[in-house]
């Protein structure tokens, strides 16, 4: 019983469903799967069908029955094999702001106990370990240690202007540690000044936001806020989307703060970046919440056209209507099928680009999009766009 999760403008708005279905045309979910149970329009019917059994007038006179706990948990299968990736809020021609709804569906499904039992596994984790993976949080600028040169201060230092929040999915995922790898570099090679969080970084809270657990936030945000505090900082950098989302949107404006793609465009745009010649036909993939998300479309696209020979080629679904690549929604950790079946539908769409590789800027989407190559043996190269700007650094 958990109708007051919804605001009464929310309610309203899953009653102004006009059925024309062009959410599930754009669904990656359904796409990938070829179910149009994953679509919003079905999901959409289903919960307004689910609220009003939890009201006595409808039980009363119209005899409508609640779900049962199987009937709840196939519902909750839906909801939760979505990659909250914001297609079909974009395209609803009604206005429905769906992807708020899917986040308040997600804390009514756990609220309602019928939940998959991988999100008792992130709370755990994130309660236990303050990161997303279970690992000892003390770990956490461990990739340093395998940079040859790195300074003797590791990049922690007790006081910086910049801080480098690093995100779970880079501080401990090997294949994504590459891109923390990249950027200190490129920050040494600009002589830009900055300092990572090490230990005292935690997870931004994102993963907890898609696991309907937002009112558990508050600890999390308490103690990155302290942290940055505590470097006497003014400017925060992420080169992960959904942390830089996490800040704009949940924590308080305390600091300045930018996503990676802005920060260097604007390095390379007053050449405190010098780039040398690339020989390298690329295609770029607008990650979910960076684009339709926070709105940042062109920084990734003049830092591209920045690179002295480089061929750039658009993908076919591109910037506001980018495809979800499948890493999205923690659907990797509850569908990690669905999530590939996605993976496999947008990498289908870089093949046709004819491009040498595909850039993106986050690391889930590089995780995501190298899993599928690799398994499958595609020749299609995937690069954050930070390690594509190492690889054009002048000596
Ligand atoms: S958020 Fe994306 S994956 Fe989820 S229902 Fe909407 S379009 Fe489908
Ligand atoms: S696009 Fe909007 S109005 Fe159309 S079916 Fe989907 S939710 Fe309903």
């Amino acid at each position: 019983m958990a109708n007051q999760i919804y605001s009464i403008s929310q309610l309203l708005q899953i009653q102004a469903c006009t059925n024309c279905l062009a959410c599930a045309e754009v669904c990656p979910a359904v796409a990938g799967s070829l179910d149009g149970k994953l679509s919003a329009v079905y999901r959409l019917t289903k919960l307004n069908r689910i609220l009003k059994t939890r009201t006595g007038f409808w039980r009363k006179f119209c005899r409508i029955k609640e779900p049962t706990a199987e009937e709840l948990r196939a519902f909750s299968d839906t909801v939760f094999r979505c990659t909250l990736c914001g297609n079909c809020r974009l395209i609803c021609p009604v206005g429905i702001d769906l992807t708020h709804i899917w986040h308040c569906v997600r804390r009514d499904m756990v609220a309602s106990d019928a939940y998959p039992g991988k999100i008792d596994m992130i709370r755990e984790n994130l309660d236990e370990s303050h990161n997303v993976f279970g690992e000892d949080n003390e770990e956490r600028a461990e990739w340093v240690e395998d940079i040859p040169d790195a300074p003797e201060h590791g990049y922690i230092r007790d006081r910086a202007d910049l801080v480098y929040f690093t995100g779970c999915v880079a501080s401990f995922f090997p294949m994504a540690q590459q891109i923390p790898m990249a950027l200190v570099k490129i920050f040494d090679a600009a002589q830009v000044t900055f300092t990572l969080l090490g230990e005292d970084e935690q997870c931004c809270g994102f993963p907890l936001l898609g696991a309907g657990l937002g009112d558990q936030l508050d600890g999390l945000i308490a103690n990155n806020v302290r942290a940055i505090k505590a470097k006497e900082a003014k400017k925060v950098v992420f080169a992960c989307p959904s942390c830089y989302r996490m800040w704009q949107e949940h924590y308080p404006h305390e600091f300045e703060i930018t996503h990676i793609t802005e920060f260097l465009n604007e390095l390379i745009q007053s050449g405190r970046l010098a780039l040398k010649e690339l020989d390298l036909t690329v295609t770029f993939h607008d990650p979910c919440d960076l684009g339709r998300g926070a709105g940042v479309y062109d920084a990734p696209r003049d830092i591209i056209r920045s690179i002295p020979g480089i061929r750039f080629i658009e993908l076919s679904k591109n910037r506001e209507n980018s495809n979800c690549c499948g890493g999205g929604g923690n659907l990797e950790i509850i569908d990690a099928k669905l999530s590939a079946d996605i993976a496999r539908n947008k990498i289908e769409e870089v093949k046709a680009t004819g491009a040498q590789a595909v850039v993106t800027a986050c690391q889930q989407c590089v995780r995501t999009m190298t899993t599928y190559t690799r398994r499958n043996k595609i020749p299609v190269q995937v690069l954050d766009i930070v390690q594509l700007i190492q690889k054009a650094l002048a000596k």
